[in-house]
């Protein structure tokens, strides 16, 4: 048995091919009115089951055709139909000559004892005039009218529903697509932005009427032009679904800005091409914060490894430095070996301000920091600027009216000033300006933020600008690191600014850099600020070496300290007695405790340090009297009471006669 099946729907024709194969039938399907007139007359199929609503030709159409021809009059005709389903409609179809009019959906079973039932039927009465249109052409038209218009209005009011739901998703997308907190893009094939949303047109700097006239292409980073183009390729050939990457765009003002793009493929639907869908993410905020963070462990990592080489380094040149100088003591003044030994010492002492300068880097080196009016120190040090830069350049120095109370220590700011005018000078070497300003502000919270340092509060602004000759973005990025010059050999050591970052970070200060290649740089200090008005004058004048009677303990694990300083006191007739670590120290202490006057302690000792030291010596002895040794601020830092305390220290390498001073100095302090 052949049935043709009339189905314009895919899906439902697919599944009653399948229904009525699985029975048994031989299937034939056509997918409109027309397609299944021309099959059934190839086909002569011996059951017809065709479905009303069709393109092209409808189910009542092909009826009637079918009950108007001879040669296929005799089929059995059968509706089967879900949207047709009103008693008019089986009027209709009866009319027209149909065997059956059946609504979807129907149980399977009873759907083909029907169809059995009719094609039985049929057999058994062979052609009956039942089946022949039984009404005139004129009442069947009228009915057929009728029947199509009832249809069209309803499925003109369900267009209008569907439409009305389309709306509202279409509104619910263009909402997501408008207002959403990232750029979304459509873009066409060959780069052209299609449709952009507003946050996007917002990151590229353009209205969205620009940017659709723009490419990708056009506004993307030449640097990532590349990459971003052979992605493109591997979606257009399908090896990859969506890709993400980091890119620069070209804002409309020419700066860069950093984002995070997705793109995926929406394919080709003929006649539509296909397009990409772009999403955009602004994160040019993370990408300065990682920078400076980079910058920041970068400075870190340097200060570390400078400031673990340079106190080694102390070391030795504290025993160069106070040998050379006992031989040049003990020398005398017509001996021809004196001229070399000089040099010897002036090499050392030159050695010593280099390691004084990774020190200071490093953050390592031990300041004194005091209240101090940052104003008087500019003023001060702005005498001795003058005569460095040259008479071809302009000084103009302006203070505020304020008094500008920082806790700094005097002679690195001042160090921090000559760096930065040495640079300046440098820099213009055809004559020009150099302006050091200063001026109270409050950094608040969104400055902090935006910086990426700082606790927010009262700061004093040092500004030092020259005219000189700028610098260019990869010089600007490695100013602050040691041994980076880009002046001759002989003429930078690449260490002066780096000194310069080092203090202003030990002052819990900050500095920037702004420069533009020829027309000059900028550096911009921020020093926090102190309440307290409290100065102290801390200085003191040359004392002269005399004779003198005391007996001190020197502990220090560096022999060559141990030696020296053996030497330098019993010179001057003072008795020493020397320990090799912190424990040595406390056992000599407790055999001479009596006798010891003073205790001369280095910071840093293996088994106990000199701290520890100190604290088990003024258990036995609550009056004595110490000075420490150290190059490495950070002793100090980690133990931070001593500073409050007021102890007296002395900073290697050191010179003899300033160990000698000093320890003059503590003896003579009256308890
Ligand atoms: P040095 O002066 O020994 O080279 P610095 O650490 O002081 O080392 O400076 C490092 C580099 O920074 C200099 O070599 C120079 O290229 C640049 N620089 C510093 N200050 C300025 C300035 N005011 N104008 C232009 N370039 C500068
Ligand atoms: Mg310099």
């Amino acid at each position: 048995m052949k049935i043709l099946i009339a189905e314009d729907d895919e899906n439902s024709r697919v599944f009653l091919e399948r229904a009525l194969l699985s029975q048994g039938y031989d299937v034939v399907s056509a997918g409109n009115g027309i397609q299944a007139l021309e099959k059934a007359i190839q086909a002569s199929p011996d059951l017809i089951i065709s479905d009303i609503m069709m393109p092209k030709m409808d189910g009542f159409e092909l009826c009637r055709l079918v009950k108007l021809d001879e040669r296929l009059r005799a089929i059995p005709f059968v509706f089967y139909t879900a949207t047709f389903a009103e008693p008019q409609d089986k009027k209709l179809a009866m009319s027209l000559g149909a065997s059956r009019f059946l609504i979807k959906p129907m149980e399977p079973d009873e759907f083909f004892k029907t169809i059995q039932k009719v094609i039985v039927n049929h057999q058994q009465s062979e052609q009956t005039e039942a089946e022949r249109p039984v009404t005139g052409t004129a009442e069947l038209d009228r009915m057929y009218a009728e029947t199509l218009a009832r249809k069209l209005e309803k499925k003109v009011s369900q267009l209008e529903d569907a439409l009305g739901q389309l709306r509202a998703n279409e509104e619910r997308f263009r909402n997501t697509f408008e207002q959403a907190a990232v750029g979304i893009a459509h873009v066409a094939l060959d780069g052209r932005f299609l449709r952009v949303n507003q946050k996007l047109a917002d990151i590229v700097g353009y209205s969205r009427e620009g940017l659709q006239e723009k490419t990708f292409q056009e506004i993307t980073c030449p640097d990532d032009l590349d990459t971003d183009r052979a992605y493109v390729r591997q979606l257009l050939e399908h090896r990859l679904q969506t890709y993400s990457m980091e890119k620069r765009y070209i804002h409309k003002d020419e700066h860069l800005v950093w984002v995070n793009l997705t793109v995926s493929l929406v394919a080709a639907t003929s006649p539509d091409p296909g397009y990409f869908i772009a999403v955009v993410e602004d994160i040019t905020r993370r990408k300065q914060l990682e920078a400076q963070l980079f910058q920041a462990q970068k400075m870190e990592a340097i200060g570390q490894l400078a400031g673990g080489v340079a106190h080694d380094f102390n070391n030795i040149l504290t025993g160069i430095i106070g040998f050379g100088t006992l031989m040049d003591m003990a020398m005398d003044k017509k001996d021809p070996q004196r001229q070399n030994l000089n040099h010897i010492l002036a090499g050392a002492e030159r050695a010593a301000n280099l390691t004084k300068s990774l020190l200071a880097f490093s953050r390592k080196q031990v300041s004194n920091p005091l209240p101090v009016d940052l104003n008087e120190i500019i003023t001060k040090i702005g005498k001795f600027i003058q005569p460095i830069i040259g008479e071809d350049i302009d000084l103009k120095i302006t203070v505020s009216n304020d008094v500008l109370i920082v806790k700094a220590d005097t002679g690195q700011i001042e160090q921090v000033l000559l760096n930065l005018a040495t640079n300046a000078r440098d820099a213009m070497t055809s004559g020009g300006l150099l302006t050091i300003e200063t001026e109270p502000v409050l950094l608040d919270t969104d400055f902090m933020k935006a910086h990426g340092y700082g606790e927010a509060g009262e700061y004093a602004r040092i500004s030092v600008s020259d005219s000189g000759c700028g610098m260019d973005d990869t010089t600007l990025k490695r100013v602050f690191e040691p041994f980076f010059t880009t002046k001759g050999v002989g003429k930078g050591t690449g260490l002066g600014l780096s000194m310069v970052y080092g203090i202003i970070k030990q002052h819990n200060g900050f500095i920037n850099v702004y420069s533009e290649l020829g027309v000059g740089t900028k550096f911009t200090i921020y020093l926090p600020m102190t309440l307290s008005a409290i100065m102290e004058d801390a200085s003191g004048e040359e004392e002269l070496l005399e004779k003198r009677t005391a007996t001190i303990l020197v502990a220090d694990d560096d022999p060559s300290v141990r030696e020296l300083s053996e030497k330098v006191l019993g010179m001057v007739g003072i008795t020493v007695i020397t320990a090799e670590d912190g424990n040595d120290a406390v056992e000599k202490f407790l055999e001479n405790k009596d006798t010891i006057d003073l205790v001369v302690l280095d910071i840093i000792m293996s088994k106990m340090n000199g701290k520890e030291v100190y604290e088990k010596a003024k258990e036995i002895r609550p009056d004595i009297k110490v000075v420490f040794i150290s190059g490495y601020a950070a002793d100090f830092m980690n133990n931070r009471g001593m500073l409050d305390e007021k102890l007296e220290f002395v900073e290697k390498p050191f010179n003899p006669r300033r160990l000698l001073k000093k320890i003059q100095e503590v003896l003579d302090k009256t308890n």
